[in-house]
């Protein structure tokens, strides 16, 4: 199977940098959304995919296993560096082979196919508004233009273990298929993404005239198009509509559930050793040592830990009401990893009648302190709007 494949990213109108990264390796395509800080999400998105690369090009794994190592090498670096702490990023991508491009996903950048002039979206955003969608909060068309539509619910690199969707189209000759991050979909609708596509034969053409599209519309985040075309050697009489793309938990039921914030293994105490009187000074000196040991273990956890939870945001339930914390929604060994900043005055109760809500004592996990405070004022509206269709 023989591919065409184009790309174009552009920094767009209002952004100071290009967080988006992409990567046209034929027959694997890649792109990747950053976030986190002025220099967290370039980070974020160029490990990400190099990293993919770097296991591409020694055949080590399958594309989801690339996706999950990269995952762990974002996580990893956002652990040692403070600068890049809390980094993520989103990733989408296409691999060719024997007919078939294997997709794999996590976060709000997208997969389309386009066939026979019909534009169909083949991978499911990770974020919070498509979730309301399907609680029925609110509507399809609501959620493309709602003001919190950038709220991820799963990112690739803050934590230790990621789902990574995966899924597998049937190619024909004629197909396009278009990996773009939320810049180009949040910006330009379906309908003119359809058009573009259609009435663009070349795709470097298709790339620039997407890009530019979004530039139009206001270009408020960074753009990124790839374009891959089936020349030729696709399989024929295949479906036309084309499977979703399904999660794939890569845990064993025994392991943590997923959305446990990871913490900092707390440091280990040995456990005391029967002492008799006449070993008493020894066992002494050697306890001394060994209290020094666990001491600066200790010393350097906390350290770490701090630095961990200093970055990390989540909205929860305080006396009863919605609040903002920092840290993660756990405690180890008897202490709090976290603490209240704001205490809103919405009552928890009320907020937790709604569905959505339901788990809000948990917690809900947030990027940064505006992707709180923005939680906090979706759940204010929607607690209000509940109270305003109540007989
Ligand atoms: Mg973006």
């Amino acid at each position: 199977m023989r591919v065409i494949a184009a790309a174009a990213t552009d920094v767009g109108r209002v952004r100071e940098g290009n967080e988006d990264a992409f990567l046209v390796l034929d027959p694997l395509f890649v792109v990747a959304d950053g976030m986190g800080g002025a220099r967290g999400g370039e980070v974020a998105s160029n490990l990400a995919v190099d990293t993919i690369r770097r296991l591409f090009e020694r055949s080590e794994g399958s594309l989801t296993e690339q996706v999950e190592e990269a995952n762990r090498t974002v996580f990893e670096r956002s652990q040692q560096d403070r600068e890049v702490s809390g980094m993520g990023t989103t990733l989408t991508a296409a691999l060719v082979e024997g007919g078939r491009a294997r997709l794999a996903h996590v976060g709000d950048s997208r997969a389309y196919l386009f066939r026979d002039g019909e534009l169909h979206l083949v991978t499911e955003d990770h974020t919070l508004v498509r979730r309301m969608v399907q609680e029925g909060e609110i509507s399809a068309e609501e959620a493309e233009t709602h003001p919190h539509r950038n709220i991820l619910t799963r990112v690739l690199g803050v934590d230790g273990a990621v789902v990574v969707d995966e899924g597998l189209l049937d190619l024909r000759e004629g197909d396009r298929i278009l990996l773009c991050t939320d810049g180009l979909s949040g910006m330009v609708g379906a309908g003119e993404i359809a058009a573009i596509l259609s009435g663009t034969r070349d795709p470097q053409e298709a790339a620039d005239r997407l890009v530019a599209a979004a530039n139009r519309a206001g270009g408020v985040d960074n753009i990124t198009a790839v374009i891959l075309d089936v020349a030729d050697g696709g399989t024929s009489g295949e479906p036309a509509r084309p499977a979703h793309v399904t999660s794939r938990s890569p845990r064993s039921p025994a392991d943590p559930p997923t959305t446990t914030p990871p913490v900092p293994a707390a440091p280990a105490r040995p456990a005391p050793s029967p002492r008799r009187p006449a070993d008493r000074s020894r066992v002494l000196r050697r306890t001394g040592l060994g209290a020094g040991v666990a001491l600066a273990v200790i010393v350097v956890g906390v350290v770490a830990l701090r630095l961990y939870l200093d970055a990390q945001w989540f909205v929860g339930v305080s006396d009863g009401r919605v609040a903002v914390f920092r840290g993660v929604p756990a405690e180890v060994a008897g202490l709090e990893l976290h603490s209240v900043v704001v205490e809103t005055t919405i009552p928890a109760e009320e907020a937790q009648s709604l569905a959505l809500y339901r788990e809000l004592p948990d917690g809900i996990t947030a990027d940064d302190r505006e992707a709180a405070d923005a939680i906090v004022e979706q759940i204010r509206r929607d607690v209000a709007d509940a109270q305003a269709t109540e007989p």
